[in-house]
């Protein structure tokens, strides 16, 4: 293989043809290296992405270029089917996911980033409002399959079953699906009805949903063995992690993020508490500060004897909303400095603008209690974390006052009734395939394993999906591919078009080449299970600059987050959505911009046949043609076309 890179460069720096040595450079042996081949590989963006979206696809869609084959389709509902072939809950992920796509997107080369969060975020609200279908399940199986927990990845894994025509019954402990994004994450920044909405769709292809039913404590896993073919464990991490200091265990106005936000979400966090303090400093901290700053404190209310209200000083159920509220006190504290928090930097700024104290390098050392027990206080001092853990700094020992203290440095999950499956750290173990170590039938995903984002817990329904039917298929799960997401196909779009290729016929004659054979794409290459596209190998000289849409927010300031449950960000209109859909420079993938077919001095590279054109077949070339002067490639902006692989 050559591997003198040849990519939109011919020359280096002062170099000539006299310098070159021909032989060596472009004929070596019997096999000729000189002419081009269409080679796809993956986008960086889809590459970081956890859910595997085909990031790049549904970005041309927006452009434009790509044109639905179903006749009339609007664009948007078009994109909306390229991303649920990763991902059902677009307008949930526009709006909360932290994007790593955006941080790996080659176009932070060239100016800034493609807004990909937002585009996702208006073609998942544009399928809500337009009443947009996911596609009927597939043919029936005839084999059953038990998911435990109705959060994202549980209802991914459902949604990717249900299209292999599996019959699949999920077990949800709360009165409703949708996991963290439901009783965690708050209504501002998950709507309901949006949830609703992205949810329902899932269950209308025919998903059984068993609700108020814990697996362990209302059902015994011995009869979900015997009466399902496979078990999908999406159990999440429910238990918030304990404050490992003095005062904290069995304290009563101490309690865990996951505890509070429950409560909040189910309706029953109205407290009394005037100055609360956070521990924390990812995104579950910030959630618990930001909503104590909209709840504020209520006055002049008598405590009831609710069952659930005297757990954290709650004191009513404010279904009304007619308690009178007043501002409330909020001090976050994290281990590491500010800038190095794990929670998303517009969060952060969001709650630092509604009057969140946030303080970074600080350690809690103890819990203050008065003397009927309860916690008046936070002992901490500052620090410096070396590697994870933080070291004191002497002599910067502070009290912060509280009447309530939240911990919101991790969870676990909830292992009643099914012990043997977790491990030590309150974690399941998995092998390849996310099939559960050393058990047949049984499999797991999502936070379960280890907390982390929505999108890595819906790319884990979707690949323990495909695992699961290959494993009933045969018992056996086949390897993954290195890069798991889900990519373009060439031969899926050309047959979705009607240009299936012929089968392939030996004639008992050596075959020659593929430039006019119909049973093969001539001089293409699908890398993209194995290879990234970077940004050296694109022509970035090809794109001007252009500056990113923004997304508009609603900014609260202070006091005014009181009582204020409105959502903040505001979503890109139509315009916006495909100016970013311009500004994707398409990596790893023809955008059709005919560079190639003008520079080339031999006429060798020619646009296919307008009726046999699709997305990754817009060009070909004329081997007979080509002498191989690599000019295709140079001026090949998306760096899609690579010399030497032809033959
Ligand atoms: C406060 C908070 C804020 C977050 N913010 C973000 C964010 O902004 N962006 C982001 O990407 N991620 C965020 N996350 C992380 C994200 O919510 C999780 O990664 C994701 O929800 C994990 O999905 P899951 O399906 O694995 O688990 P979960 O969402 O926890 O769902 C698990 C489900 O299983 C059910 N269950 C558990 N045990 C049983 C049982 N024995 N029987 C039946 N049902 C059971 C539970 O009731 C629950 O409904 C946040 C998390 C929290 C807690
Ligand atoms: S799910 Fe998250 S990482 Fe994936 S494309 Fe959407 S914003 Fe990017
Ligand atoms: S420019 Fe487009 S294809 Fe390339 S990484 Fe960014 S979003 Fe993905």
């Amino acid at each position: 293989m050559n591997d003198n890179k040849h990519t939109f460069k011919r020359y280096e720096e002062g170099e000539t043809p006299n310098d070159w040595d021909l032989e060596d450079k472009i004929f070596q042996q019997d096999t000729s290296y000189k002419c081009p081949t269409y080679v796809h590989k993956t986008a960086p963006c889809s590459g970081s992405c956890p859910s595997g979206h085909d990031i790049r696809g549904w970005l041309a869609i927006a452009r434009g270029m790509d044109k639905s084959p179903v006749e009339g389709q609007a664009w948007q509902e078009y994109a909306f089917h390229k991303m649920v072939e990763a991902n059902p809950f677009p307008a949930s992920m526009g709006r909360v996911c932290p994007a790593p796509c955006e941080s790996g997107c080659n176009r932070n080369e060239v100016d800034d980033y493609v807004g990909i969060n937002a585009v996702e975020q208006y073609v998942g609200d544009w399928a809500n409002e337009n009443g947009v279908k996911l596609a009927e399940a597939g043919a029936d199986t005839g084999y059953k399959i038990a998911v435990i927990g109705g959060g994202p990845a549980g209802l991914a894994a459902a949604y990717f079953m249900r299209q292999d025509g599996h019959a699949v019954t999920v077990f949800e402990a709360n009165a409703k699906l949708g996991g963290m994004m439901r009783y965690g994450i708050p209504g501002y920044r998950t709507p309901r009805d949006m949830l609703d909405i992205e949810i329902g769709r899932i269950t209308d292809m025919g998903v059984q949903v068993k609700l108020n039913t814990k697996v362990g404590v209302d059902v015994s896993v011995a009869s979900l063995e015997d009466e399902y073919d496979a078990i999908f464990w999406a159990l999440g991490a429910q238990k918030g992690r304990p404050l490992p200091i003095k005062g904290w265990e069995g304290t009563e106005n101490c309690i865990d993020g996951v505890e509070f936000l429950d409560a909040f979400n189910k309706g029953w966090v109205v407290g009394t508490a005037q100055k609360v303090v956070v521990v924390g400093g990812g995104d579950t901290s910030i959630d618990v500060a930001s909503v104590a700053r909209r709840l504020g404190h209520v006055t002049n209310v008598a405590k009831t004897d609710h069952a659930g209200g005297e757990v954290i000083d709650f004191t009513a159920q404010d279904a009304a909303g007619v308690l009178t509220r007043e501002g409330m006190q909020a001090t976050l504290t994290s281990l590491f400095p500010i800038e190095q928090m794990t929670a998303a930097e517009h969060e952060r700024e969001d709650a630092k603008r509604e009057g969140v104290d946030i303080k970074g390098s600080v350690m809690p050392l103890e819990v203050i209690l008065n003397a009927e027990g309860r916690a008046t206080g936070l002992r901490m001092c500052e620090c410096v974390m070396k590697g994870n853990a933080p070291e004191a700094i002497e002599g910067t020992e502070f009290v912060i006052e509280a009447d309530i203290i939240i911990a919101a440095i991790g969870q676990a999950g909830d292992f009643e009734g099914i012990d043997n499956l977790g491990n030590e750290r309150g974690f399941i173990d998995i092998e390849a395939g996310y099939k559960v170590k050393g058990k047949d039938k049984h499999f797991a995903g999502g936070d379960i394993l280890k907390p982390h984002l929505l999108t890595t817990a819906i790319g884990h329904g979707r690949v323990a999906a495909e695992t699961i039917t290959d494993y009933l298929d045969d018992g056996n799960i086949a390897k993954r591919p290195k890069i798991d997401i889900a990519s373009f196909n060439l031969l899926e779009e050309l047959n979705e078009r009607g240009h299936e290729l012929s089968p392939y016929e030996h004639m008992g004659e050596e075959t020659r080449g593929t430039d006019s054979a119909t049973y093969a794409v001539h001089n293409y290459e699908d890398r993209s299970d194995g290879q990234i596209v970077k940004h050296t190998e694109l022509y970035k000289g090809h794109f001007p600059y252009v500056a990113r849409e923004i997304r508009d927010e609603v900014h609260i300031e202070g006091d005014n987050v009181l009582g204020n449950f409105e959502e903040r960000i505001i979503a890109y209109s139509e315009e916006q959505a495909q100016k970013e859909g311009e500004r994707c420079m398409s990596c790893g993938m023809c955008f059709e911009c005919d560079n190639c077919v003008i520079y080339c001095p031999q006429d060798a590279v020619s646009r296919v046949k307008k009726n046999d054109r699709t997305l990754g077949r817009y060009v070909e070339t004329d081997y007979s043609k080509c002498i191989g002067c690599h000019i295709c490639a140079d001026v090949c902006p998306t760096g899609y076309i690579q010399m030497g692989l032809g033959g």
